[in-house]
């Protein structure tokens, strides 16, 4: 029988009503001949809830009951969908991911996959079921503790089933008919893409496109499982949604497929750093250990100091996310005190965003760094710091001027149309 992994998020099993109306898209699959994997997520505002209660018992809480806690709300609904498509005649049953088992790491919280082994759904499958329904978001420690999978989880469940099952294909369902361009709110011509490849998905989805979760983009790329995300409101069929997939797979070619931006970015500037080797270690050693997600980093020329004409110095500025500013500080603040690096002022930034132009197509035409930048300067936009990857060129600019520069970009590079 070929196997289609169904994903309904949380708004999509939100009350009773919705879960029947994704058991009725999992039954038209069913009667296409497919057996099906649906994986749930709770339902939407459970896990905030849960979450909440853990937080309220127990300020510090212990990682192992809060997952205990938190996985629950997708126990619920993966019971509640097997009820559903078993009123509806389709033989199902609910997995909690212990059943299966689901063997993640110890890590509670962000636990990681191991192994999902086949046997016990495959016995099923054999024995008449069509669908077997599973818990998302959660799995099993090497110790026999339930363990969840970080905020999202259930898009990396999925994705992480249809490479075990070798699914046909894994069909996300959420609130969205789509991945777009840009942000339909920042810009109106937004155009849902038909295809877009995993890498150009996995810069989106990293930049805060928060359709699906990091992690299952980078599981699928790696497993060339192919995702497609798509409306529960809506009726869909094969052509529905947008196709996540190898850019073999994508046949209009465009420089650039989306533009993506990030709104809560801090600029952080060390002046006067020593110019040394080993300093670069010395500022960025401190701040991993911190947990810092630095993303751009800028080194200046170096110049002798004016004090001391022998001794070479440099600013070196980088960005984070605004929520990380004081750890940051802190972390330097005390790299400093221990004697590891020394700085004149740190100078900080929370007013910027990040605004990315994103596209495979980059790696072999040139001249799209220049029409960014002449595209900004036109909306007189200035620039404060520029990265660039092999698919992506990205800027930090004012965040008053965000939306003005993403709608500019999307322009631009006419992305309203289709080829
Ligand atoms: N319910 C979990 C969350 O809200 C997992 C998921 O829905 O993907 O993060
Ligand atoms: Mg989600």
């Amino acid at each position: 029988m070929p196997l289609l992994v169904m994903k309904f998020g949380g708004t999509s099993v939100a009350d009773l009503t919705r879960i029947k109306n994704a058991a009725q898209k999992v039954k038209r699959e069913i009667e296409r001949g497919y057996d099906v994997i649906v994986i749930v997520s709770a339902m939407s505002g459970k896990t905030n809830e849960l979450v909440g209660w853990v937080e309220e018992t127990s300020p510090l809480f212990d990682a192992r009951e809060y997952d205990a806690i938190v996985s629950s709300g997708e126990n619920v609904t993966a019971g509640l969908m097997a009820l559903t498509l078993q009123e509806m005649d389709v033989p199902a049953r609910s997995w909690q991911g212990w059943q299966v088992p689901i063997n993640t790491t110890a890590t509670h919280s962000s636990a990681r996959f191991t192994s999902i082994e086949r046997a016990n759904i495959d016995a099923k499958f054999s024995e008449g079921f069509k669908v077997a329904v599973v818990a998302g978001f959660q799995g099993l420690s090497p110790e026999g503790r339930i363990t969840t999978l970080g905020r999202g989880g259930s898009d990396t469940t999925a994705v992480a089933f249809s490479a075990a099952f070798q699914a046909e294909r894994c069909d996300i369902y959420t609130d969205v008919d789509g991945i777009y361009t840009t942000d339909p709110r920042i810009s109106k011509k937004a155009r849902k893409l038909d295809r877009i490849a995993f890498e150009e998905m996995l810069e989106l989805a990293s930049l805060g496109a928060k359709v699906l979760q990091t992690r299952s983009v980078e599981l699928a790329m790696r497993f060339k499982v192919r995702l497609r995300v798509l409306s529960s409101f809506e009726d869909t069929d094969e052509n529905s949604g947008t196709l996540v997939c190898d850019e073999e797979e994508i046949m209009e070619s465009k420089v650039v497929s989306g533009v993506a931006y990030s709104r809560d970015e801090a600029k952080l500037t060390l002046v006067t750093v020593e110019d040394r080797p080993g300093i670069a270690a010395a500022i960025f050693g401190p701040l991993a250990k911190a947990g810092i997600n630095v993303d751009m980093i800028v080194q200046n020329i170096s110049e002798l100091q004016e004090a001391d004409k022998t001794r070479a110095v440099t600013d070196m500025t980088f960005s984070c996310p605004t929520s990380q500013v004081a750890r940051a500080r802190k972390a330097l603040e005390e790299a400093a005190a221990q004697g590891h690096i020394k700085y004149d002022t740190l100078v900080e930034d929370n007013d910027v965003a990040k605004v990315s132009v994103v596209g495979i197509g980059m790696r072999s035409h040139t001249g799209v760094a220049a029409r960014m930048f002449s595209a900004l300067s036109a909306e007189n936009v200035n620039i404060k710091v520029i990265s660039t990857s092999e698919i992506k060129i990205s800027v930090l600019i004012d965040r008053k001027y965000m939306e003005l520069a993403v709608q500019a970009l999307h322009d631009a590079f006419e992305l309203d149309k289709v080829s």
